[in-house]
């Protein structure tokens, strides 16, 4: 039994929350035009956005990390969503001179040994392609939903990313069931290794099955007692002032919530 059988149900609100999420991203299109970028992890709640964006044809670029230590299932939906959408997605990959004196001072697989060198790890292989792969961006799309851990029960449409830029959140409102609703109602490609068990997959090393009852985010540095989160999600700030001056747009933001008013 895959995730689309154990997962996929359409409740209430459905399709209210769907329109949502389609304006949220027509205004991202609008208010940033060339400055917005999906920035996909290439799972699922990510490639029902690209989907989005695909079929209502907004000008929104994809971009991905390749951190090196990702699964060959994720990485094979690269080529997969340039086949099916005709869209490039743009690699960003960590500096190999970066990553070589990493391993050779820490090993392959420091993560295990302690907090600060996961971090360490993280850095090299997420954070600082991020950088790269968001400069000269003024928005970046995200797959977060409120529903995935406590962490992001908070999770606003827009928020500040603290770095300059805003951080858009389509899927804010979206269940776990209304995701795969949408993937088998759309035939949307997916990750494989979600149908193991797996519904948040990030570096090989770092990812695991989780049993039924275990928290969304709980196959993620398992490890950990932490906030299960590397760094590219730190903080989920309520929307500057800056953004709703400057932003002059028909739908409007809630300042708290970060929700369309
Ligand atoms: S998720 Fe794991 S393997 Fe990937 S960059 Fe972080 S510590 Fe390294």
């Amino acid at each position: 039994m895959g995730a689309i059988d154990l997962y996929a149900r359409k409740t209430a609100g459905f399709d209210e929350r769907l329109a949502r999420t389609v304006e949220v991203l027509r205004q991202a299109a609008a208010d940033f035009g060339p400055g917005a970028l999906q920035s996909t992890s290439l799972g699922v709640e990510d490639m029902v956005i690209t989907d989005l964006i695909a079929r209502h044809q907004l000008p929104i670029a994809l971009a991905t990390l390749d951190t090196g230590k990702l699964h060959a299932q994720t990485l094979a939906l690269i080529p997969r969503i340039e086949q099916r959408y005709g869209l490039e997605v743009e690699v960003f990959a960590p500096v190999n001179e970066q990553v070589v004196h990493f391993v050779r001072a820490n090993g392959e697989e420091p993560m295990y040994r302690s907090v600060e060198l996961r971090k360490a790890c993280c850095g090299v292989r997420k954070l600082e392609p991020l950088a790269r792969m968001l400069t000269g961006r003024t928005a970046w799309i995200t797959g977060l939903r409120r529903e995935q851990s406590s962490n992001r029960a908070e999770v606003p449409f827009r928020e500040d990313d603290g770095q300059g830029r805003v951080k858009v959140n389509p899927l804010a409102e979206w269940t776990w069931a209304d995701v795969w609703h949408y993937v088998q109602a759309n035939d949307v490609p997916y990750n494989p290794l979600h149908d193991e068990f797996m519904p948040s997959i990030g570096c090989a090393p770092c990812t695991r099955a989780i049993a039924v009852g275990e928290d969304f985010r709980s196959g993620r540095w398992w490890w950990e007692d932490s906030s299960k989160e590397c760094g590219l999600h730190a903080t989920h700030a309520e929307p500057s002032a800056g953004e709703s001056e400057s932003q002059a747009s028909p739908l409007t933001f809630n300042a708290t919530t970060g929700a369309p008013a």
